[in-house]
């Protein structure tokens, strides 16, 4: 059952069940509630929701919200520290209104808050939040309108903070503030020294886009002073970029950030918060370490370190210490969304026999030279010498589709050249896997002769960070998995893209070229899930090949282990994508049907034909964009 790692990267979330479903563990504390995941397929299914669906499992956001803040109040109270902790999330990593309204929702016992970089992530955040303990961080450049919405907030009762990301960007928020005599509260983005490694890091170190540098920093001190407003500067912030992996280099930016506080406490400014951004890793491939797919600390290392440091500072300088601001995205919702999909189609390399393809000495003299070659590397074939024959077959395989191209063989020639050359490769793969350590040999090859399983979702669509930037993401079997999956595959998704493939796979203990997956049964579905894709995927998505918004539904799993579903969202009809892209349906519906009362005088078709035509059209308008059954 841990086939693929799920103990390790599913957070006591997830595991397998004796039958062999994939079971969610969603409430804190309560290990005895397992639902199948396979049942709540059956439940969409009753409901006529097709696949693919992305399943929102809410009782996750809740733990996970609550994990964040109980680690912060236990370091809190071991280290003795003396601020208190506020989280925010930040809109932009999911900034569908069901996700951000349950934020509110379960972070308001902990007045969690949100984040903000524009003014619809403001407009939306206000309209959610409720409660005014909460903080609303303003950051992202601001123009005059923003400044005046967060001024309005602010005036309404929310705990909302101007973040000076840009050095002008102060006196348009003193000139706004003093038009609308509100006072507002101000903090500055710090560009730090402290740099991470990694995919999502560009925000951190002096080069950053975002910041004030030190210098920065204190012409804001003078202006504010200058305006005696030296009281408005509350909080100092700074990012490091997402999916820190290095505890290390959390620590090294909590402390400099913290001298940073401290000293613009000895400049006299009053201060109270300090914001460390985002960051707080997710482990997607459960192996605790400092690779760009996992983190190596756990949270409570994280709130232990970063508390820790700061006192270290602040201690030392003799300044109290500051309430805690995280802006932790990826970590509150990636573990609550799962995109789910069904396979229409599997295909294989059918390789020959090798018996099939004997040749006596007679007969092989009269082959093709390049077939005769492809024999030769067959036959040579030895442990030792793995490689080469990779390449020379790679290489006559190539020449004999040039020589083919030039039409110097026929097309009969090439297939007995290609045969030929799959059962080299079967026979290289077979003794590569006699070796002591084969992953790390002609690891392509695991690639090449996997099947391929055509799954029913569009990686532009569901998993962008798959395509860009090679982010990897759990996935498995649903289901089936008390039997030994035979195959090795590869996933293809239905954007007939080469790019919407999935080819890289979690394993215990590293990392796989090939997924292992069940032979398909006849009559019945063959279900996979993608597994934390709750963070930034949903708003990253394309309409590639105009496959657009999967269904959604929230399940919510109650005390006694049975679930409920809280909310469905139909995802994009043809109709929706078509207007998306600027196609007005209801014009598309009439020049159709005046393009069939054509082919009807023409004689081309009957008028019932034409019903039945434009009946199949208007269906296929308002139908799912996936592949339906
Ligand atoms: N805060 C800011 C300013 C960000 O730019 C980001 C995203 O990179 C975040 C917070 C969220 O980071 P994460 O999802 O890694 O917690």
């Amino acid at each position: 059952a841990n086939l693929y790692g799920i103990r390790e990267w599913g957070a006591d979330y997830f595991d397998v069940a004796p039958n062999g479903d994939v079971t969610v563990r969603p409430i804190k504390n309560k290990r005895n509630i397992n639902v199948s995941i396979p049942e709540i397929i059956e439940g969409m299914r009753e409901r006529g929701l097709g696949m693919p669906v992305l399943l929102r499992i809410e009782n996750i956001l809740d733990s996970q919200i609550s994990r964040l803040h109980e680690a912060f109040a236990k370091a809190i109270k071991t280290l003795g520290y003396r601020g208190s902790y506020r989280g925010v999330f930040p809109i932009k990593v999911n900034q569908q209104q069901q996700v951000v309204e349950k934020i509110a929702q379960y972070g308001a016992r902990y007045h969690h808050g949100l984040e903000v970089g524009s003014k619809a992530e403001l407009l939306a955040a206000i309209s959610q939040l409720r409660d005014l303990e909460a903080c609303l961080v303003c950051n992202g450049y601001k123009d005059e309108e923003f400044i005046d919405l967060g001024l309005h907030a602010r005036r309404m009762g929310f705990k909302c903070f101007f973040v000076v990301e840009m050095p002008r960007e102060l006196s348009l928020i003193l000139e706004r503030a003093k038009a609308l005599g509100v006072k507002p509260l101000i903090g500055v983005r710090a560009k730090l020294a402290s740099k991470a490694g990694g995919h999502w890091t560009e925000s951190g170190g002096e080069r950053s886009t975002f910041g004030l540098t030190a210098a920065q920093i204190i012409d804001v001190v003078d202006e504010l002073r200058r305006h005696d407003m030296l009281d408005c500067f509350q909080l100092l912030h700074y990012h490091l970029g997402s999916q820190l992996s290095n505890i290390r280099e959390i620590r090294a930016a909590a402390l400099e950030a913290s001298r940073v506080y401290a000293g613009l406490v000895q400049e006299g400014v009053t201060m109270g918060y300090l914001d460390l951004g985002g960051g707080l890793a997710v482990d997607y491939d459960g192996s605790r370490t400092n690779f760009l797919s996992s983190r190596n600390y756990s949270i409570d290392e994280y709130c232990m370190d970063v508390l820790e440091a700061v006192m270290s500072i602040l201690d030392e300088t003799n300044v109290p210490h500051p309430n805690i601001i995280t802006e932790s995205g990826r970590a509150t919702v990636a573990y609550y969304s799962l995109l789910i999909f069904n396979i229409l189609d599997v295909s294989r390399i059918e390789y020959g026999d090798e018996h099939d393809i004997y040749l006596d000495k007679e007969a092989l003299s009269q082959e093709y030279e390049i077939i005769r070659n492809l024999y030769e590397v067959l036959t040579n074939i030895t442990i030792r010498n793995l490689q080469e024959c990779y390449n020379d077959a790679i290489y006559y395989r190539d020449e004999m589709r040039q020589h083919f191209l030039h039409g110097k063989v026929t097309l009969r020639q090439r297939t007995k050249a290609e045969r030929l050359f799959w059962v080299i490769i079967k026979r290289i793969a077979t003794e590569r896997n006699k070796m002591p350590n084969p992953h790390k040999n002609l690891a392509e090859i695991d690639n090449a002769l996997a099947d391929i399983y055509y799954g029913n979702f569009s990686v532009f669509q569901s998993l962008p960070d798959s395509w860009a930037i090679n982010q990897l993401f759990p996935i498995m079997p649903l289901h089936r998995l008390n039997e030994v999956p035979t195959r090795q595959a590869i996933i293809s998704d239905i954007t007939c893209d080469s790019d919407g493939r999935i080819d890289r796979f979690i394993a215990p203990h590293g990392m796989k070229n090939t997924l292992d997956l069940h032979d398909l049964k006849e009559g019945e579905e063959y279900y996979l899930g993608v597994f934390l894709v709750g963070a930034y995927q949903e708003t990253l998505g394309d309409l590639h090949n105009l496959l657009g918004d999967t269904n959604v539904v929230s399940v919510r799993v109650d005390e006694d282990g049975g679930f409920e579903f809280v909310r469905e969202i139909h995802g994009d009809s043809v109709s929706d994508i078509l207007s998306y892209v600027e196609y007005d349906p209801r014009r598309i519906m009439e020049d159709l049907r005046a393009l069939a009362e054509e082919s009807v005088r023409a004689g081309r078709i009957t008028p019932s034909d034409r019903y039945n035509i434009l009946q199949a059209f208007e269906a296929g308008i308002r139908g799912y964009t996936y592949f339906e059954r």
